[in-house]
């Protein structure tokens, strides 16, 4: 069993899989000893690395910085969307990217101020867009024919007039997992490039008195490693630009990328996400040199390449099965219903136990949830010590969409999250109790 892995990823930054080790074999996150968090908080736990949320967030303003370029970096709070990690990224200069009304009520609710708030969706209810109307956001990214009229008319009833992009299908294949790409042609979100969709949105609006298109968007994808898809989407996109900026002479200032930059969860080479961004900004001021059009202001979406790497989930083992010449479970105290990650889309991870984070692997354990599902795993064939009950697992790179996704199957109530910072931890999400979990539920006939 390859035991050199969490020696090998201690060396590179951008890893996910940095295993901090105290001198008593402990796992540290954020300087503190992630054992005595489950024992101050208990388990589940997700425990993010605060300075590295905000040290990836300031590597980003980076290399826009040394590129000189306009932009603007607004974080996909779908990763994880919380009171305090909004905070947090307003803090570092971010914006928030929200796709539903529970999420811009978050963001409001953190203090971040609306014009630095956008919204997504492909399918925003009414509500939801009166919302957005009435807090007057940023920016609002209109994804299909229905919601331009839907919004046309709801800005004119409030004698609003709202700032917003069109999202585009650019027909970019992202080398990622199928399951999780957007932005080829056969998509549900945005509108088609290739069959003219895209330019009879901007057309339509160029009419619509109460929407002004500052730009276009597009995000073709997640989980990317390979630059070229963002460059190619840049370039279809920059034709596309010229049209509105030029022809119908739409007040276009922006050009947004999405987000999508992979991160490493196992054994993925990831590069630094600052190649991948500095390999746009070259593509957009060279395409926009030639076509001579200014440089819109440039921005980028990350979710999971902020808040992914920076988040680890402490389990507590517990029952243990070995299938003869078959396969080695271990069970944990949480499952799909705090990262349903493997279960939707067969991701993999890596972990170790907090409790003596530098142990020899003995033998592959597969880790399994405690739901009433065959399929809640959270990973196959781990490369860990042969467990013993209480240990405490760690997996790493569970800061996004795993809270974010996490349900009450079972009645389960939802993890606490706390972030841990320069030794000090603090808590961000209360666990739920059993009591949260019957809340809402009313006793039948009122008995
Ligand atoms: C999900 C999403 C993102 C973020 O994707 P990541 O893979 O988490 O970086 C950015 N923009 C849009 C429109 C999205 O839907």
């Amino acid at each position: 069993m390859p035991e050199q892995e969490v020696v090998a990823v201690r060396e590179s930054d951008h890893s996910s899989l940095q295993a901090d080790i105290d001198t008593n074999h402990h796992l540290r996150v954020g300087g503190c000893d992630a054992v005595e968090l489950t024992k101050s908080y208990g388990t589940p736990l997700i425990v993010y690395d605060e300075e590295r949320l905000r040290r990836t967030i300031r590597a980003f303003h980076e290399v826009f910085q040394r590129e000189r370029v306009e932009y603007q970096i607004s974080y996909a709070s779908k990763a994880f969307c919380t009171m305090a990690m909004c905070q947090l990224v307003y803090e570092e200069g971010c914006g928030i990217d929200v796709v539903s009304g529970g999420e811009l009520y978050t963001a409001l609710a953190s203090g971040v101020p609306a014009h630095a708030i956008h919204m997504h969706g492909n399918n925003k209810t009414p509500d939801e867009l009166e919302y957005a109307v009435r807090e007057n956001i940023g920016a609002i990214i209109i994804d299909n024919f229905y919601e331009l009229s839907l919004l046309q008319d709801i800005a004119a009833a409030r004698g609003r007039n709202v700032d917003v992009l069109i999202r585009v299908a650019p027909g970019v294949e992202a080398h990622t997992h199928e399951f999780i790409a957007t932005g080829g042609q056969d998509s549900k979100f945005g509108f088609d490039l290739s069959s003219g969709q895209a330019g009879e949105a901007l057309r339509q609006l160029s009419r619509a008195e109460n929407l002004r298109c500052v730009g276009l968007h597009s995000h073709i994808g997640s989980q990317i490693f390979d630059a070229e898809g963002f460059v190619v989407a840049v370039e279809r996109l920059a034709d596309l630009y010229h049209f509105g900026a030029i022809e119908l002479k739409l007040p276009f200032r922006v050009l947004n990328v999405g987000g999508g930059f992979g991160i490493q969860y196992t054994d993925e080479d990831a590069p630094p996400v600052s190649e991948t961004i500095s390999a746009i900004v070259a593509t957009a001021k060279e395409v926009f040199g030639r076509k001579e059009i200014p440089l819109p202001t440039l921005w980028i979406e990350p979710g999971r390449s902020i808040a992914g790497p920076a988040g680890v989930t402490l389990y507590q083992v517990g029952s243990q099965k070995r299938v003869p010449g078959i396969r080695n479970y271990l069970a944990i105290d949480g499952g799909m219903t705090d990262n349903p990650r493997l279960a939707l889309y067969g991701a993999k991870y890596h972990a170790v136990y907090a409790n003596r984070a530098d142990a020899t692997p003995e033998d592959a354990w597969s880790v399994a949830g405690k739901c009433c599902e065959s399929g809640d795993m959270i990973i196959w064939d781990a490369p860990l010590p042969n467990p013993q009950a209480g240990d405490i697992l760690a997996v790493f790179a569970t800061g996004a969409y795993n809270y974010s996704m996490a349900s009450h199957y079972n009645r389960i109530p939802k993890p606490a999250v706390v972030f841990a910072r320069n030794g000090k931890a603090e808590l961000v999400v209360q666990r739920e109790t059993w009591a949260d979990l019957v809340r809402r539920d009313m006793p039948l006939r009122g008995k």
